[in-house]
C-alpha cells in the first residue's frame, strides 16, 4: 500500500476534466497537491518539463496531461495527437525517473485497444489486432506511455502504473461541437434545441454504435485506489462495465434537459468503433467500484453546464 498522505503530488494536467477532478478527490488525502501551469512549463518540451520537476521535486505524479478531443478532431489533427501525446508522457515518465519520483500513475483511454477486440474488452486484448483508424493517432500514444511506464519499471524498478478510462464525462468538460465528445455534445445540442424551439437534434452516425460511460469523479477515485493499492506492469481498465447505444444515450440527455423533438442522424459523420466496453473484473477484484449513475450523472453535468455555459 503506497500512502499519499504528507507527500507532494504532481497532477500533470490539472486543468483538463480528469485532472481538475484528481485534485478535487486529493483534498480528503492529506497531501500537497502541485501543480504547473502552461506558463511554468511546455510539458512537450523536454527542457522546461525536466526543470519544472527537478525545481518542485513531486514524490508523486498522475500523469493526465494530453492532448484530447472526440472523433472529428482525432482525425483532423493527426499530427497534433501523436506528436504531442508522445512528447507529454515522455517527457514526464522520464523526468519522474531522473528525478526519483517515489510513484507515478499514467492515463490513457480505451481506444488503445483493437477495434474489433472481443467485448467487454480485458487488458490482455492489448496489441491483439488493427485499432480503429479515427483515433489510432492519439492510441498509438498512449500504448506507448503505457510501455515507457512499463519499461521504467523493468529496467529501472519504478514504480510506474498505468490505468485506462474508459469514455468520461463531467463538470469540466469541453462542449465545443467541433472538437467535443459524444456526451457533451449532445447536452449541448439538446439544450440550444429546446431554448430554440427546434423540432429536432441531429446525431452524428446510425446511433448504433455503444459506448461505456463512466463520471469523471468516480474515475478520479478509482486512479487514487490503483495509486495507493496497485503496482505492476501493464494497465489496468477504469470503467463502468455497462455500455449503452448513442441512440439511448441521446434520450437519456434529451429526458436530463426536457428536449421533446425528433432524433435525425447526420450520417455524413464517422460511426467510429462499432462497440467499445472495456471488462471492469480486475479492478472490481482490487475492490473498487464505481457510484455515479449515468442518469443522475447526466443530469448532474447538465446542471453543470448551465451554471457555467457562459
Ligand atoms: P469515440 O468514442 O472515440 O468514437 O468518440 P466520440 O465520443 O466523439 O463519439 C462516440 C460516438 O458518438 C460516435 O459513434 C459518434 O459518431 C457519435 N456521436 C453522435 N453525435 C455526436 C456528436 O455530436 N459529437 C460527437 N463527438 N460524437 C457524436
Amino acid at each position: 500500500m503506497y500512502s499519499l498522505s504528507g507527500k507532494r503530488v504532481w497532477v500533470a494536467g490539472h486543468r483538463g476534466m480528469v485532472g481538475s477532478a484528481i485534485v478535487r478527490r486529493l483534498a480528503s488525502e492529506g497531501c500537497e497537491v502541485l501543480t504547473a501551469s502552461r506558463g511554468d512549463a511546455d510539458l512537450r518540451n523536454q527542457a522546461e518539463t525536466t526543470a519544472w520537476i527537478e525545481k518542485n521535486r513531486p514524490d508523486a505524479v498522475f500523469l493526465a496531461a494530453a492532448k484530447v478531443g472526440g472523433i472529428l478532431a482525432n482525425d483532423t489533427y493527426p499530427a497534433d495527437f501523436l506528436y504531442d501525446n508522445l512528447m507529454i508522457e515522455a517527457n514526464i515518465i522520464h523526468g519522474a525517473h531522473k528525478a526519483g519520483v517515489e510513484k507515478l500513475m499514467f492515463l490513457g483511454s480505451s481506444c488503445i485497444y483493437p477495434k474489433f477486440a472481443p467485448q467487454p474488452i480485458t487488458e490482455d486484448a492489448l496489441l491483439t489486432g488493427p485499432l480503429e483508424p479515427t483515433n489510432a493517432w492519439y492510441a498509438i500514444a498512449k500504448i506507448a506511455g503505457i510501455k515507457l511506464c512499463d519499461a521504467y519499471r523493468k529496467q529501472h524498478g519504478a514504480d510506474f502504473i498505468s490505468g485506462m478510462p474508459t469514455n468520461l464525462y463531467g463538470p469540466g468538460d469541453n462542449f465545443d461541437l467541433n472538437s467535443s465528445h459524444v456526451m457533451p455534445a449532445l447536452i449541448r445540442k439538446a439544450h440550444e434545441a429546446k431554448c430554440a424551439g427546434a423540432p429536432s437534434i441531429a446525431v452524428w452516425g446510425t446511433g448504433t454504435p455503444r459506448r461505456e460511460f463512466l463520471h469523471v469523479d468516480d474515475c478520479a477515485d478509482a486512479c487514487i485506489h490503483l495509486m495507493k493499492n496497485h503496482s505492476a506492469p501493464g494497465h489496468v481498465n477504469i470503467g463502468s462495465g455497462e455500455d449503452v447505444t448513442i441512440l439511448e444515450l441521446t434520450q437519456m440527455v434529451c429526458d436530463a434537459v426536457g428536449f421533446t423533438g425528433a432524433i435525425e442522424h447526420d450520417l455524413t459523420k464517422p460511426d467510429g468503433t462499432p462497440r467499445k466496453l472495456m471488462s471492469a473484473d480486475r479492478l472490481r477484484t482490487m475492490g473498487w467500484a464505481p457510484r455515479i449513475d449515468l442518469r443522475d450523472g447526466i443530469a448532474a453535468v447538465y446542471r453543470w453546464f448551465l451554471d457555467n455555459k457562459a
